[in-house]
């Protein structure tokens, strides 16, 4: 079976050396979190990872989830470990203390998440999710919403879906056909069906509550091809009354599982809805006047919300994956003889040498190392961000741009790195890792679906070209380039620190003349702009953990202990190994799309 061991020590380092936390006790969410409450959550919810979430990932594998006469099954042990989970308080770490949560800060609810998804993806996901319902439905829900169904879902009683996709709208909801049509006492009938709804159905909880989005009909009864009628609405599947108490079962039912690559605990559904009774959330939307094109609606902020938290958490999912992949792969490597040292044998006497003697073997496991611990620290650097753009600070403006646009290049740079590393992991058990029961391949499979959920990753980069970049006249890009210049200006003579410095150096230099030719040239052709947005959001990616790579490595000069030490070797790999892309992520950026756009 698999092994994992939470990366305390790694979160210790970001958390307390790297964004020096205790600095920054005024930030919202931040006040309680002293060193020995964020030793608490590491270590014991590490543990719990370890303890109850892993032992259940390759047998919730093997078996997946049932669906037998409209009810839905999770694999044996799910529900005992889901319950313990919620008993423990895990599930409401992040949720409001007025609600009943710990009222913990997204750096935290984070790195518990980063765990839990390595240990066991879906299982760790049913929470993940209600979370993201619970902090829609406190962002824009009713206050009798918010006192009866809330404390049920902090405490993991209830769980929370996100429903978007339908048969013929993922990407592009403009195309959505589920509609809500208001009736006289201010609630919505809802028809429809949605697929593909991780968690749609359980049996972990009583009630589910769906955050969903469907059209409002306009007075003729008619929907239209935009977005400028979508509305985000809430649909118990068992009925709530405004006291909080349950009543009969609602108009949402479970058409089906479906059977797919990975994540097989983990329950996709497709869910229909017959007349079902919704409560639409946020604004009431006034109709858009004849002729008024509309590219969104006032009540998809509240969905928007629920999205970006949740592209976080997906690219925290690989960061987990790739995690745990890693300390399999190096544990084989140390464990199989194969072959013999370049340099001669190591071990004589055995009749060949470990296989991470090897080169090739170690520059695999570096490459999956330095990719997950930079992500790592990009994710909780992130979240910092989020939390001074949250705060009355100066730089507030600025810090809510910077997690802004980082929130793509988590989702889309950081599963595809993730991936690569759970196939790199494979890679060093040989043959023995395409096989199932060394549980390695499980992780490949696993992890494959963050790249395409949350918005396909050549969508998030589309989001960061199309929308991130030219939004208020460019700001978010110069608020980043403020920050990587200050830094080069900085270090500039630090003589210790050149090996990273330069590194940071050419990969900002190349994503500044990335950045000007994409203004240059994406407006006057978009295709240029689609063609590009990829490599400029690897060469993005690339170009951060440079930075935060060299960061670290400043910390770790003249340390002499495994960690510090450790952190230098990876930051010079980064430097060596990844860096050298981008230049020619800038030349792809700049070849245009004349070629691409020749295939019909
Ligand atoms: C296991 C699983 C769980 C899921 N969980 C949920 C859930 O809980 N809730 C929910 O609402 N949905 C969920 N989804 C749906 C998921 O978010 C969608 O599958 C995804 O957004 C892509 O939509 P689609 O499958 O319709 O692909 P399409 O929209 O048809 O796109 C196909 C491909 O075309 C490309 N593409 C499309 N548009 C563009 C564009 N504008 N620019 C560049 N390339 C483009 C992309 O490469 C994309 O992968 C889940 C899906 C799966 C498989």
């Amino acid at each position: 079976m698999p092994i994992y061991r939470a990366p305390v020590e790694d979160f210790r380092f970001l958390i307390h050396e790297f964004l020096e936390v205790e600095k920054h006790r005024d930030l919202p969410g931040f006040e309680d979190l002293s060193p020995d409450l964020i030793d608490d959550i590491l270590v014991n919810g590490g543990k719990f990872c370890e303890e109850v979430l892993q032992p259940l990932n390759q047998s919730g594998d093997e078996e997946g989830c049932h669906f037998e006469n409209g009810v839905v099954r999770t694999p044996k042990g799910f529900n005992q470990a889901y319950k313990a989970y919620s008993e423990a308080g895990w599930g409401g770490l992040g949720g409001p203390t007025e609600f009943g949560g710990a009222g913990m800060p997204v750096l935290m609810t984070m790195a518990l998440s980063e765990m839990g998804m390595a240990a066991n993806q879906s299982l760790a996901m049913y929470p993940m999710l209600t979370a993201g319902a619970y902090g829609a439905l406190i962002a824009t829900g009713a206050d009798w919403m918010k006192k009866n169904i809330v404390p049920k879902m902090v405490s993991g009683e209830w769980a929370g879906t996100m429903c978007l996709t339908e048969p013929g709208a993922g990407t592009d909801l403009r195309l959505m056909k589920t509609r809500a049509v208001e009736q006289p006492d201010g609630t919505y009938r809802m028809t429809g069906t949605k697929i593909f709804i991780s968690g749609g159905d359980q049996d972990l909880t009583d009630n589910i509550i769906h955050m969903v989005i469907a059209k409002i009909p306009d007075e003729k009864g008619q929907t239209h091809d935009d977005l400028s009628t979508v509305n985000f609405f809430m649909v118990p599947k068992v009925l709530v009354g405004e006291d909080g108490k349950m009543g009969a079962r609602n108009g949402v039912t479970t058409g089906g599982i479906e059977h797919k690559m990975g994540i097989k605990g983990q329950a996709t559904c497709v869910l229909n809805f017959d007349n079902a009774i919704a409560w639409r959330l946020g604004p009431k939307p006034t109709p858009p006047k004849p002729g008024e094109k509309r590219s969104s609606s006032a009540g998809m902020a509240g969905m928007f919300g629920m999205m970006n938290a949740a592209r976080l958490g997906v690219g925290v999912q690989s960061i987990g994956l790739g995690e745990v992949a890693y300390q399999n792969g190096l544990a084989y490597a140390h464990e199989r003889r194969v072959g013999r040292a370049l340099t001669g044998p190591k071990e004589p006497d055995k009749p060949a040498d470990l296989e991470i003697v090897h080169p090739d073997v170690k520059r695999m496991l570096l490459q999956a190392r330095s990719a997950v611990e930079g992500l790592r620290a990009l994710a909780c650097w992130t979240t910092l961000q989020m939390a001074i753009g949250k705060s009355s600070r100066p730089e507030a403006e600025s810090a809510a741009m910077l997690a802004d646009l980082m929130t793509p290049i988590i989702k889309a740079f950081g599963t595809d790195l993730g991936f690569e590393a759970t196939n790199l992991a494979m890679q060093c058990y040989g043959g023995h890792g395409y096989i199932r029961d060394n549980g390695v391949e499980q992780f490949v499979r696993d992890s494959r679906i963050n790249q395409i959920y949350e918005g396909a990753n050549g969508v998030q980069a589309m989001d960061l070209v199309g929308r991130k970049l030219g939004h208020k006249g460019g700001a978010a890009p110069i608020a980043l380039f403020t920050l990587l210049t200050g830094w080069l200006t900085e270090n500039e003579k630090d003589e210790a620190l050149a090996p990273y410095f330069k590194g940071v150096k050419r990969g900002v230099e190349t994503l500044q003349a990335a950045t000007m030719w994409l203004a240059q040239h994406g407006l006057q052709n978009p295709n240029d702009a689609g063609a590009g947005a990829y490599d400029y959001m690897r060469l993005m990616g690339i170009t951060m953990l440079a930075f935060l790579w060299a960061r670290m490595a400043k910390l770790s000069l003249g340390k002499d202990d495994p960690l510090h030490k450790d952190k230098l070797m990876c930051a010079r790999y980064w430097m060596e190994r990844m860096v050298p892309e981008c230049p020619m992520l800038l030349e792809r950026v700049q070849a245009g799309s004349a070629t691409v756009m020749q295939l019909n």
